[in-house]
């Protein structure tokens, strides 16, 4: 059965036009230039572009649902936009490094995706002999830390560690993500005088930490010619290294998020727990470079990185930055901030759409069938106005925990509807049934 979709703006082979968007089943078949045709149904000026692919959430299921869930999570993700999002390893119980717990994951959630999921497996010390059978099993690469995770059960990975992970990854052909903090440097401050302060915590996590792990994963990714994908950068002491490794021609992307670049720490006061993240939100002097780097295409992707917890983890009332839980809880409206800040700088939406649909898709490898608007490809699109303001208030989330810093905000770019696969899903703030699929890396 064939649909019609019309409207002034269709983002269309990457560019913007007015035409009619040919839907047949699940995929895009066509799309013809010009007026509105007879039986299609008008989006008139409202913008119709590809659905968001967040390549960076913890869902926290199962194990820690109080947390947030996948029915949550995904619910609140299509009401941002977001037609496919990829868990993180960790969070959820078990932690996801062997087959037995993607297929356990896989079993307790399947009935209540919203969106299409993919997942990220976990490299930790020692998993080497269950890396190919969870590589085998779908996930779409897997990620490390180089720091303690905030997660017991998912520690830290050295050097060494890595040296044994990173060739079978190649093997596989699928990136490394990795937490680029390098625990114990030099001059690195461990305690607190005084556990409400923002800057004490900032000055604990200096951009060293950052830079230095980087700096590692650049030798490896070289010695190695691997896929490292370098999540969440904050330093942008970083940038100029970065910039080298592409321009060698090395596999080495990177992403931001959201908070590194609409909040600057010198916005966050005393005892404000609901900014703590690691690495954590710097000055307004760094997050202008990351904008550069953005703007330069050193930035790859920006995803939400979504780690939410229960408001009693996040130690609000006591205002414990230094114990408090380290995540900021932003998937419904990540795409709405990152939109506000780019209207505020005058930087273009293809942009944008470049960094949080094409380039997210090509991380996970479905840029063929994803993160676009072509033939072919699932007609995976949302219907939004990017003019339309609207402000964040609790009653709008759908996160199952509703502390964010961006409570009060006024963002521009209302979704209004969400088609996933030639599905209508979302329809001004009503949902289908989950109609949401599992995104596997098909092993070669
Ligand atoms: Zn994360």
């Amino acid at each position: 059965m064939k649909t019609i979709f019309y409207s002034k703006n269709v983002f269309y082979q990457n560019k913007f036009h007015k035409g009619n968007l040919i839907v047949e089943n699940d995929k895009i078949i066509d799309f013809i230039y010009g007026d509105i045709l007879d039986n299609a149904i008008s989006y008139e000026n409202d913008y119709i572009i590809p659905g968001l692919v967040d390549t960076h959430v913890h869902v926290n299921e199962p194990g820690r649902t109080d947390w947030e869930g996948f029915e949550t999570a995904t619910k609140s993700a299509l009401a941002g936009g977001i037609t496919t999002l990829v868990d993180m390893p960790l969070n959820c119980i078990p932690v996801t490094t062997s087959r037995y717990a993607l297929e356990l994951k896989m079993r307790e959630i399947k009935n209540k995706l919203h969106t299409d999921c993919g997942f990220w497996g976990g490299i930790i010390p020692n998993n080497e002999s269950n890396l190919e059978e969870l590589l085998n099993s779908g996930v779409l690469g897997c990620k490390a830390f180089l720091i303690h995770s905030g997660i017991d059960d998912f520690p830290k990975v050295n050097e060494e560690d890595l040296r044994k992970s990173i060739p079978i990854m190649k093997k596989y052909d699928l990136p490394i993500l990795i937490h680029a903090e390098l625990e114990s440097f030099e001059g690195q401050t461990e305690n607190y005088n005084n556990p409400r302060s923002y800057s004490a915590f900032l000055n604990s996590r200096p951009k060293e930490i950052e830079d230095n792990a980087i700096k590692l994963m650049i030798k490896l990714c070289k010695e190695f010619d691997a896929h490292i994908h370098i999540v969440h950068l904050s330093s942008a002491n970083s940038i100029d290294l970065i910039k080298k490794a592409k321009e060698e021609g090395l596999r080495f992307s990177v992403e931001t998020c959201p908070h590194y670049l609409a909040i600057n720490a010198e916005e966050i006061q005393d005892g404000q727990t609901i900014y703590k993240c690691c690495p954590p939100i710097r000055e307004k002097n760094n997050n202008d470079l990351l904008w550069e780097a953005i703007k330069n295409g050193i930035i790859d992707i920006i995803v939400s990185d979504h780690s939410p917890c229960t408001a009693n983890l996040k130690l609000i009332e006591k205002g414990d930055i230094e114990h408090a839980w380290g995540g900021i809880s932003s998937l419904q409206f990540s795409f709405s901030i990152v939109w506000t800040e780019f209207k505020k700088r005058n930087l273009p939406l293809e942009l944008l759409i470049k960094l949080m649909c094409k380039n997210t898709s090509k991380l996970i490898k479905k840029e063929n069938i994803k993160g676009s608007i072509d033939k072919n490809y699932f007609a995976d699109f949302i219907v939004w106005n990017p003019n339309e303001k609207f402000k964040v208030t609790k009653d709008i989330i759908f996160h199952k925990n509703k502390e964010t810093p961006y409570l009060g905000r006024e963002l521009f770019g209302k979704v209004k509807k969400v088609y996933l696969r030639g599905k209508l899903v979302f329809d001004e703030n009503k949902f289908s049934n989950p109609l949401g699929n599992f995104i596997l890396n098909e092993v070669i």
